[in-house]
């Protein structure tokens, strides 16, 4: 059989697609764990929308486009602010149950928004709610799904999709699945990093694999880490939301003492790399790997009821927060990059759309504000499914200008043995917040060599590996190439942005 749409990924991403494209025909899934594993059960804070009283799209716009240091695609922001509210609707409509205050829905602040705009669930619980809802709605309207099924290779024929190869990840057996539309929904690669908030499944195959199917791959310089995650021996980087600051948490160093507005006059809401690299800083100063996020001023009710989430993961670690201080660290967190698309999600191969974290728009530029992109998903996922058939491809000129590359050739042979601890260890050591030619360099010649000594893979996670490393060169290469320090890229040995480089670097195979 040949599906109109085959989906690969569960997450909001694959799941809202999914429901949008069974209206247009047969639609199929594939997901590489449970239908539920993934990191959009795990976001906290919530979804941007300019739906209060005294805001309005054009501010959204401005605050998005400011996150993005220069490199934001205008077109794409526009889409975004414009459509939330609606998308925002049809969520809503499909049963997720956003927090309401005196029968209004309530909304959160968080860094970098000028006014309160962030729409949540369960308090701190907003994408367990919607990664919950969606998979019941998918179950119930009868699509498709193949859970424990990992793709393995993009099928492409005289440069058009015609399905994948995939893993059966409890057998062990390959096949191939056939489409007219493949969807990658494949979500991020933060487990490229030692300390991460991502949850198992975010090991960059998406990237990889349209990579080597010769899609564009955009903005891989541009990972985001997060200022706030749990630093505690033996327990998971757990994030730490930033609507905490956004009700008032003070980040104090290891003496006590508030330092944010040392660095910043906006303090601890200050953009996440601006807060990221104070944080580093602090730390290194005081010889110390964390720092303190402190809400023990705000009232009992307050933290009880806004983060409960939170509340319950810290008194379960033997934290009790009204009390007593967070110890948090940063960590990676969101790939502002992927594989480049239009506003319709399409990549350069007829039939291939990405969708969600894996896909760059450019919408984000430098630097992701916080809680717009799960909206970026509602928005962009509406329009892969709805783009007219009769409308020819668009071109991606909107974006602004792009430079093009292909992986340079490296002689480089020694080094490490190739592990994932190893190649975690290298990235956050070499690719991570603050980063220089020789760290790049490094990372990227011990990548280059790890992956000439790759096996072929034959289960989940050597698969997994091999799509960790290739991404890593990807993220390595594009931070090498962009000279200049712009949003969540930042360089010691090129400390300043530069007019030089207000363009985008997409890699592509030779
Ligand atoms: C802790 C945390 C908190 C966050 N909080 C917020 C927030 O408050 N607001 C906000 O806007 N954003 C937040 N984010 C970011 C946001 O949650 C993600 O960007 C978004 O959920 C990504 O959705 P997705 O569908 O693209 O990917 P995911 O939800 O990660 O889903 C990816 C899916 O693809 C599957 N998959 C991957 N590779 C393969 C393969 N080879 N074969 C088959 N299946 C595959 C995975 O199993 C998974 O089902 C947060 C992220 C984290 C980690």
């Amino acid at each position: 059989m040949t599906y109109d749409y085959m989906i690969v990924g569960s997450g909001i991403a694959g799941l809202y697609t999914a429901l949008l494209a069974q209206k247009q025909g047969s639609v199929l899934i594939l997901t590489k764990g449970s239908i539920d594993d993934c990191n959009t059960k795990h976001a906290q804070g919530g979804i941007a929308a300019a739906i209060g009283e005294g805001d309005s799209p054009g501010l959204h716009f401005q605050d998005t486009i400011a996150a993005g240091a220069g490199l934001s695609n205008p077109e794409a922001v526009h889409l975004l602010v414009a459509e939330a509210a609606d998308r925002i609707a049809d969520l809503s409509n499909l049963g997720v149950p956003f927090d309401t205050v005196n029968g209004e829905v309530a909304l959160a602040k968080e860094a970098a928004h000028t006014v309160p705009r962030i729409l949540h669930a369960g308090g701190d619980a907003t994408g367990e709610h919607i990664e919950v809802t969606l998979s019941r709605r998918v179950r119930q309207s009868g699509i498709e799904v193949l859970e424990y099924c990992l793709a393995t290779e993009i099928i492409v024929e005289k440069g058009v999709v015609r399905g994948v190869r995939a893993l059966d990840c409890r057998t062990g057996s390959v096949e191939e699945f056939l489409c007219h539309n493949l969807v990658l929904a494949t979500g991020g690669a933060g487990r490229l990093f030692k300390y991460t908030t991502n949850s198992e499944v975010a090991t960059g195959d998406g990237v990889a694999l349209a990579f080597s199917a010769g899609a564009e791959i955009m903005d891989m310089e541009f990972f985001q880490f997060h200022p706030t995650a749990i630093r505690l021996p033996g327990t998971h980087p757990f994030l730490i939301s930033e609507a905490v600051r956004g009700e008032g948490g003070i980040l104090r160093n290891v003496e006590g003492y508030r330092f944010m507005p040392d660095y910043t006059p906006d303090g601890e809401l200050a953009p996440r790399d601006v807060v990221t690299r104070g944080i580093l800083y602090e730390m290194q100063k005081t010889r110390s790997d964390r720092v303190f996020l402190d809400i023990t001023h705000l009232p009992h009710h307050v933290i009880t009821t806004r983060f409960p989430h939170i509340y319950r993961f810290c008194l379960e670690h033997g934290l009790d927060i009204t009390k007593g201080l967070i110890p948090v660290a940063p960590a990676a967190h969101y790939m502002m990059g992927g594989v480049k698309t239009n506003t319709w999600g399409e990549t350069n191969i007829s039939g291939l759309y990405a969708v969600g974290e894996v896909g760059c728009t450019g919408l984000h530029g430098a630097n992701r504000l916080a809680s717009n992109s799960l909206l970026e998903v509602l928005v962009f996922s509406k329009r892969v499914v709805q783009k007219p058939k009769e409308r020819p491809a668009e071109d991606t000129a909107g974006m602004g200008e792009q430079s093009y590359y292909s992986l340079p050739r490296r002689n480089f042979s020694g080094g490490a043995l190739l592990s994932c601890t190893a190649l975690q260890t290298l990235m956050w050591e070499n690719v991570g917040i603050i980063r220089s030619g020789d760290t790049l360099e490094k990372a990227a010649n011990t990548v280059s060599a790890w992956e000439k000594t790759l096996e072929k893979p034959s289960d989940r996670s050597s698969y997994e590996l091999n799509n960790l490393v290739l991404t890593g060169r990807l993220m390595a290469e594009a931070a090498l190439i962009r000279k200049e320090s712009r949003g969540a890229h930042f360089r010691t040995d090129y400390p300043e942005p530069s007019p030089d480089w207000l363009k985008h670097i997409v890699l592509r195979r030779d």
